[in-house]
């Protein structure tokens, strides 16, 4: 029987579970034998109880799990040859030749990595006589398929990431109980949400929320951002908005690339010259991360996952290793490496104040 395993990397996010339980059902369904990689590649370098078999009812109720219940690390170790070499070594150990892996960029690019160096992995094992030929002869090819678990919704190539949805409605429903304290004190809040890279969650939260002003990371806002900004918020004040909610992406800045903190904004908007509201700011953090998956990432997790077992079982060696996406309401597979190489271009375009090519590279139209 083949083994197929299924492991989750970097940071967890919200359906991560979901997707762990239809790759280990729907593999069991193909008549394969499922495997779960506990702890990221740290299970994959260690190997041992780390690499564990799983059964139907092992994944019995994870869809309501929050996280993920096979744990998820950041792998130094993964980074370097000697540490692949060792996966390589426990995969093989235990007869395991296709792996799925739900994470973000960084894990995924790590996974493609593994695959490509595969041949000669396996063959310094030999060579150093940690394993025999006979022992590798059964796993010349290494299949990788990527699932997208993220909440910033950062990979290019799909609408949609595991995990984004229940983050976004974790950010509504948090900005919805200071609205309340705001609208009573007719104070404002800055609200400050994750996205390093990506705005997709601060961008969605102010139109979810309706939003008096957003800042993210792809579009900075004009020179005079500050007048721009406080303008808006006094003309909503003046048309008796008795609350103002200010949403900013941990990775906004201006023009010149220099960041836009919720303190920055605290001050401007509390400004005795100017607006002179009574400002506070709330910093959502990993509360945006927890809880249950919502609807739609476990439905999401769930044909996500059952297609990953799809292209596992149809791929051949010259497949390049391809992730599962949705386009258009539809679920798709996707080269894995253009995605990453996009993803990243992206990241360093804004790094380089680049933000036209930023914005370009996005699927998302942007527009004020
Ligand atoms: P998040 O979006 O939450 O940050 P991520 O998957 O991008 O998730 P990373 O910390 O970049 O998170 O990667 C997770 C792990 O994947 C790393 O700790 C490392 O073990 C492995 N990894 C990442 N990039 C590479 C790479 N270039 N080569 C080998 N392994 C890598």
């Amino acid at each position: 029987k083949r083994r197929i395993a299924v492991m989750t990397s970097g940071g967890d996010s919200p359906g991560m579970n979901g997707a762990i339980r239809a790759v280990i059902r729907m593999a069991i369904e193909v008549g394969c034998e499922s495997y779960a990689v506990l702890e990221g590649y740290e299970g994959l370098v260690q190997g041992g109880d780390l690499i564990k078999r799983m059964d139907w009812e092992d994944v019995r109720g994870w869809q309501s799990e929050g996280g993920t219940l096979i744990g998820t690390a950041r792998c130094l170790a993964f980074y370097e040859r000697a540490g692949r070499l060792k996966g390589a070594k426990n995969m093989i150990l235990n007869g395991i030749d296709a792996l799925i892996i739900c994470g973000g960029d960084g894990s995924l690019t790590g996974a493609d990595k593994f695959r490509t160096e595969w041949p000669s992995l396996i063959g310094e094992l030999v060579k150093t006589g940690e394993l025999t030929q006979e022992q590798i002869d059964p796993f010349k090819q290494l299949n990788i398929v990527g699932l997208v678990g993220s909440i910033d919704n950062d990979m290019s190539g799909t609408d949609a990431t595991i995990g984004c949805f229940s983050a976004l409605a974790n950010i509504c429903e948090m900005i919805d109980k200071v609205e309340a304290t705001a609208a009573s004190h007719s104070r404002a809040f800055v609200v400050e949400v994750m996205g390093r890279h990506c705005g997709w969650l601060a961008l969605m939260a102010g139109v979810a929320t309706g939003a008096d002003f957003v800042f993210i990371p792809e579009k900075p806002r004009s020179e005079n951002w500050r007048d721009e900004m406080c303008k808006v918020i006094a003309r909503h004040r003046e048309i008796g908005k008795r609350k103002t909610i200010v949403i900013v992406a941990e990775g906004a800045h201006d023009m010149q690339g220099n960041k836009i903190s919720s303190e920055m904004l605290r001050e401007l908007l509390a400004d005795k010259k100017g607006l002179a509201l009574d400002t506070r700011i709330t910093v959502l953090g990993h509360v945006q991360r927890g809880g249950t998956a919502c609807a739609y990432d476990r439905y999401l997790a769930t044909l996500q996952g059952v297609e990953a077992v799809r292209a596992v079982l149809d791929a051949t060696p010259d497949t390049p290793t391809p992730f599962i996406a949705i386009n258009e309401n539809k679920i798709t597979r996707k080269p894995l490496v253009q995605a990453v190489l996009d993803t990243q271009a992206v990241a360093k375009a804004i790094e380089n104040q680049d933000f036209e090519r930023a914005m370009s590279l996005r699927d998302t139209e942007f527009s004020d």
